[in-house]
């Protein structure tokens, strides 16, 4: 059996679980919109990762910079967002305040 690389899907068409679920009561951390994105950023030597919640429209903002600091993505079920994928991985609505 191929080794399957972190974040594909598995054979069974379902992506792999990677990351801790977002809880219902979670909110995002950008606004009072509700989360759709979670961003982890990679530890420095002996810190802890970072994770931030955000809802889609403010992740679509912050997903270059993001990206360029080696963050990672995963939706709020915990599966891993590729690169390339499209946003919103879940529907939520425009944020109230920007
Ligand atoms: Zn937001």
């Amino acid at each position: 059996m191929p080794p399957t690389e972190p974040g594909a899907t598995a054979a069974g068409g379902w992506a792999p679980r990677l990351w801790n679920p977002v809880g219902p009561t979670e909110s995002s951390c950008c606004c009072s919109a509700p989360p759709a994105v979670q961003a982890v950023l990679r530890p420095a030597a002996d810190r802890a990762p970072v994770e931030l919640l955000f809802c889609c429209h403010h992740f679509r903002a912050s997903r270059a910079a993001l990206a360029a600091r080696d963050a990672v993505f995963f939706d709020v079920q915990g599966a891993s967002i590729r690169p390339d994928a499209e946003v919103p991985v879940a529907p939520a609505p425009e944020p109230l305040y920007p």
